[in-house]
């Protein structure tokens, strides 16, 4: 019987993860100089959470959620995003009550869509993504927009175009949702089965519908920045001039609404041009009563994700390139002593040298074309006449320059030269 991976679902196989770990590293360097420190949490979480966080409205939650019951007949999600399962550990663990704003990131965290896999759409990805809890200035949303950028910038991503927009809040949507209401009731009848339903209970996801007679009639609704309240006005206005005083160029989408029901003024989008139409790098926005909604206290919140394989497809298409940090140093050949052999790796590698020996004890040919695809960069002979005299011959494999040396000295060298890191720190 073969297996194959489930459908929108990906390996990172060893000749890849390195990108990755070259991104998350930049993620996390740049996260401590914002001083976001990482939270992790659990890849479940009970179904509930979700409905209420992400909102019973959205696609998301309404087509696309991996939900099941468990052993003990409670219903259980994936996680379909990281934001609720953060606001959850923060309301939990009491996080309100320690000194605020409270700035969160998350890396690498799988996230799980039930949709139509496509490049640069599958079932399980990875999101970065960072929250900052119990802040309501624009000046923070201006914060997240411009980490997002410098990971972005860092990791030579370029072309890219911010959009923002801003839905309003609780004082201002009903009015917009009114207004929504009245420029769609003569069309109702000719949208999608979606539409209809949420028509009623949501009509700001009618904006978002991908049904193309859908998104036609959707292009003269009226735009929510139009219907601000004077309190999200200026909040939008703020944002805007931080973002100038950074000299970030921007574009107003009043599109955008995004796909989860959480969001209340800012939304934005980091966009590439060059994967397509999957080309949103990063999605984000603010939501000031989302942690109430959880059941914590009132308090806003602003925060983005960044989809990690959709960032590599741009860095891959850009030609980014990304060296692959070396993975052998020394390779050790004894001409058919293994146990010397491996005697003599682990002492370079107690001392933190990247060293291999072949454990199949080839040929001398094989173990050499081994030694090249391994990208060893020295060569350490050792034969039964070097080793009763305690020397070794040393091969320098860019140019093939080889030596004789006595072996203490020649250990020390290389030990020397090579040290990865220090074990004895
Ligand atoms: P899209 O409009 O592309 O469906 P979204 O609005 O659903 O994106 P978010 O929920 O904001 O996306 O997720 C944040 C980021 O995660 C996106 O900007 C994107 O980079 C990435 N992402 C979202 N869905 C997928 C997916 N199915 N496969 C790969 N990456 C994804
Ligand atoms: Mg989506």
């Amino acid at each position: 019987m073969k297996f194959n991976a489930l459908k929108g679902f990906k390996d990172v196989l060893p000749d890849d993860s390195f990108r990755w770990q070259y991104v998350e590293q930049t993620m996390r360097d740049l996260c401590a100089v914002y001083g976001i420190r990482e939270i992790r949490t659990p890849v479940l979480e009970h179904t509930e959470l979700f409905l209420r966080g992400v909102g019973d409205t959205t696609d998301i939650v309404q087509k696309e959620t991996y939900t099941f019951d468990d052993r003990g007949e409670r219903s259980i999600t994936l996680k379909p995003e990281g934001t609720a399962g953060v606001v959850r550990a923060f309301v939990e663990n009491g996080l309100a009550n320690g000194p605020q704003p409270t700035k969160m990131f998350y890396l690498n965290c799988p996230v799980f869509r039930y949709e139509r896999p496509q490049a640069g759409r599958l079932r399980e990805h990875h999101q970065f993504g960072i929250e900052i809890f119990g802040s309501q200035s624009a000046y923070t949303d201006a914060e997240a927009i411009s980490l997002a950028l410098s990971v972005l910038h860092a990791l030579k991503v370029e072309d890219l175009i911010v959009h923002i927009n801003s839905i309003g809040c609780a004082e201002c949507r009903p009015q917009y949702h009114a207004a929504l209401k009245a420029y769609f009731a003569p069309h109702i009848d000719e949208m999608c089965q979606t539409c209809k339903e949420r028509f009623d209970r949501n009509p700001l996801r009618l904006l978002d519908c991908k049904v193309d007679h859908c998104k036609e009639i959707a292009k003269g609704a009226p735009k929510m920045l139009d219907y601000l309240c004077d309190d999200c006005k200026t909040h939008f206005e703020t944002l805007q001039c931080a973002l100038q005083a950074l000299q970030i160029p921007y574009e107003i989408d009043p599109t955008i609404v995004r796909g989860l029901d959480y969001y209340t003024k800012t939304v934005f989008e980091i966009i590439s041009n060059h994967i397509g139409s999957q080309g949103t790098v990063c999605g984000g926005g603010r939501y000031d009563k989302l942690i109430e909604t959880i059941g914590g206290p009132s308090m806003p919140g602003v925060g983005f994700g960044m989809g990690m394989e959709r960032l590599l497809l741009v860095m891959q298409a850009q030609n980014v390139e990304i060296e692959e940090p070396s993975r052998c140093d020394v390779f050790i050949h004894t001409f058919g002593d293994i146990e010397r052999a491996f005697v003599l790796c682990m002492q370079l590698r107690k001392a933190g040298v990247k060293a291999e020996f072949d454990p199949l004890n080839r040929s001398t040919k094989a173990q050499m074309r081994y030694a090249e695809k391994l990208g060893a960069t020295i060569v350490l002979f050792e034969g039964e006449e070097e080793r009763k005299n305690r020397k070794v011959n040393l091969r320098r494999m860019s140019d093939g320059e080889q030596k004789e040396y006595d072996l203490a000295m020649a250990m020390e060298a290389l030990e020397a030269t090579f040290v990865a890191f220090n074990l004895s720190k």
